[in-house]
C-alpha cells in the first residue's frame, strides 16, 4: 500500500485508554500499583482482552500467560509484532509499559477504523510480568528457567498457581516458545525512562539495543581491629579500600571513550560498628554497555586495578562475576525505518540505547526487533510522578503505526 493513505491514529482514544487503565491499581499521587497475578492485573489484564476484541482482534493467551491479540493479514505470513506489559513495579507509573499495548490496541483499531489490511497479520502482545522477571517474553525466546522455584512470589506463591490464574500453564511452557516463523518483527513502544531525549529536545527515540547486563560481587578482606588502640599506619582498613574501588570505578566508566556506565549500589561494611576499623566490605559492581566485548574489557581493567590497589594497601580483593546477559541489538532495517518514518512526520529524533531492560531484549533474540522511545519527564520512571504528555504518546503511536505499515511492505 502507499504510504500517503496512512492514517493518523485516533489520539484522544489513546489518551483516553491509557487514563482508564490507570485506574486499575491506582495510587494517591497520580501513580499505580499492578504486581503481576494480582486482582488489579487480572482486572486490567480483562479490560485489554475487551479493547483487542473491540479493535477486531482475535485474543489467545499462551502457556507463559502472555496476551496475544491478532488482527488478521491477507497472506498467512509471520506477524509483526508489537506490545509491551501492563504491570507495573509496587510504585510505578501510568505509561511504563502501557503505553507500548494501548497504542499496539489503538494501531489495529486505526488500521480497521479506515478497512486497512496488512499483508502480515499484525499481533499485539501483553507479556506477562516484565518487571517480576519477564517470564513471558522469556518463554516466547524459550529462555525460561526450568525450576519453578526460580519464579515462587516473594508471598510464597507457586508459579504454577500464577500463571493459572491468568490463563496460563507451566507444565507446558514451551507451547509458548515462538520463531521467527511465527514472528517477523517486533517493534516496541516504550517511554524512555532516562533523560535524553528530554535534554536533547528530541521528540523520539530510536532504540539502537538493549544494553548487556553485568553484575559482579567485589569482597574485600583487610583486618578488623581497635578503632581506639590501632595507630593509622598499621590498619587494613577495608572500607578505605572500598572508597579508593568506588572512585576508581566512578573514573574507569567516566573517563574510558564510549557510552558505557558502572555503579557500585551495594556497600555491606563488617563489622559494622563504631569502634571497629572495618575488616571487611562486599560490594556489587553493575555495569553496562552495548557491546559485551567493551564491557569485558572494562572489568579487565579494573581487574588490574583492583590487584594494584590490593598490592598497595596489603588487603585481598576478590571480584566475582554474578550476572551477564547479553546484549540484544536491533535490527538495523528496523532502526532505519522508524528514522524514516520520523522525517515523513516531521518529528526530531536521535539514536540512543536502552539501559533498562524490555520485553523486546529477549523478543530480539530470536527475529528482528526494534523500540521506539518517546520522552519521560524529568527523566524518571518506575515512579508516581511519571510523566509522558499526551502529544508525546500520540507521536509514539503514529510513528509505530507507520513503522508497522512500511515494514510489512519490506518484510
Ligand atoms: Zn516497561
Amino acid at each position: 500500500m502507499s504510504v500517503i493513505s496512512i492514517p493518523k491514529v485516533n489520539g484522544d482514544r489513546l489518551v483516553q485508554k491509557l487514563a482508564t487503565l490507570a485506574q486499575i491499581g491506582k495510587l494517591p499521587n497520580g501513580g499505580v500499583r499492578r504486581i503481576s497475578y494480582t486482582p488489579e492485573d487480572l482486572l486490567a489484564r480483562q479490560l485489554v482482552c475487551e479493547w483487542m476484541s473491540e479493535a477486531g482482534m482475535t485474543v489467545s493467551i499462551d502457556a507463559a500467560g502472555n496476551i496475544i491479540g491478532t488482527y488478521a493479514g491477507a497472506r498467512s505470513a509471520a506477524a509483526l509484532a508489537t506490545g509491551s506489559h501492563i504491570d507495573t513495579v509496587p510504585t510505578g507509573g501510568r505509561y511504563d509499559g502501557a503505553l507500548g499495548v494501548l497504542a499496539g490496541v489503538e494501531v489495529v483499531q486505526t488500521l480497521r477504523d479506515n478497512n486497512i489490511t496488512l499483508n502480515h497479520p499484525v499481533k499485539v502482545i501483553v507479556f506477562t510480568d516484565e518487571e517480576g522477571g519477564m517470564i513471558g517474553s522469556k518463554a516466547m525466546a524459550g529462555r525460561t528457567v526450568s525450576d519453578p522455584e526460580y519464579y515462587r512470589r516473594d508471598d510464597g506463591t507457586p508459579i504454577q498457581s500464577c500463571l493459572e490464574r491468568i490463563g496460563g500453564d507451566w507444565s507446558a511452557l514451551i507451547t509458548a516458545k515462538r520463531t521467527s516463523a511465527d514472528l517477523a518483527a517486533y517493534v516496541e513502544l516504550h517511554v524512555e525512562q532516562g533523560g535524553i531525549l528530554e535534554a536533547s529536545g528530541k521528540q523520539i527515540g530510536i532504540v539502537e539495543g538493549i544494553v548487556s547486563m553485568n553484575r559482579a560481587a567485589i569482597a574485600i578482606t583487610g583486618r578488623s581491629n581497635h578503632a581506639g588502640t590501632t595507630p593509622m599506619h598499621l590498619r587494613q582498613d577495608a572500607l578505605v579500600v572500598a572508597a579508593h574501588i568506588v572512585l576508581a570505578v566512578e573514573r574507569l566508566a567516566k573517563e574510558t571513550p564510549g557510552q558505557q556506565v558502572a555503579t557500585i549500589g551495594i556497600l555491606n561494611v563488617s563489622p559494622n560498628a563504631a569502634n571497629i576499623v572495618p575488616g571487611r566490605v562486599d560490594m556489587v559492581l553493575d555495569i553496562r554497555d552495548l557491546s559485551q566485548d567493551h564491557v569485558d574489557q572494562l572489568v579487565k581493567q579494573l581487574q588490574d586495578i583492583l590487584n594494584r590497589i590490593a598490592v598497595q594497601t596489603k588487603t585481598d580483593i576478590q571480584l566475582t562475576s554474578t550476572l551477564r546477559v547479553e546484549p540484544t541489538l536491533a535490527t538495523p532495517l528496523i532502526q532505519d525505518t522508524i528514522a524514516g518514518v520520523c522525517q515523513t512526520l516531521g518529528l526530531s529524533y536521535c539514536r540512543l540505547p536502552s539501559r533498562a531492560g524490555h520485553d523486546a531484549q529477549e523478543i530480539g533474540r530470536f527475529t528482528n526487533m526494534g523500540m521506539i522511545f518517546v520522552p519521560s519527564y524529568g527523566g524518571v520512571s518506575h515512579t508516581e510522578d511519571e510523566y509522558t504528555s499526551p502529544e508525546q504518546c500520540i507521536h509514539g503511536a503514529n510513528v509505530l503505526l507507520r513503522t508497522l505499515t512500511r515494514l510489512d511492505a519490506v518484510l
